[in-house]
């Protein structure tokens, strides 16, 4: 499953697709919307995990996504220094 977002008529929706669909449409599965999808996730965490693991799973999944968030902005710092530098070599011209 992947998740996806798209925008439209002001509002942004967020779904779960499967990859496979999502690569070659070999499949039909329906879409799952996210709040739908991650509650069943949640839930069923809940039901094998006590609390002590589902905090240590939290804060393990806040590191994943605060790294992350790091390495795109990481790439955007990168991607604002090549486009700098590629208007400084437009202006030479
Ligand atoms: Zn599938």
């Amino acid at each position: 499953m992947t998740g996806n977002t798209y925008a439209a008529k002001g509002h942004t929706y967020s779904y779960y697709r499967c990859a496979r669909k999502k690569r070659n449409k070999q499949c039909d599965m329906p879409d799952i919307p996210r709040d739908q999808a991650e509650k069943m996730v949640l839930d069923a965490l809940s039901r094998i995990l006590d609390g002590a693991e589902l905090d240590r799973l939290a804060g393990l999944i806040a590191d994943y996504a605060a790294k992350q968030d790091a390495d795109r902005k990481a790439e955007a710092e990168y991607l604002r220094e090549e486009l700098a530098e590629a208007e400084r070599r437009i202006s030479k011209w």
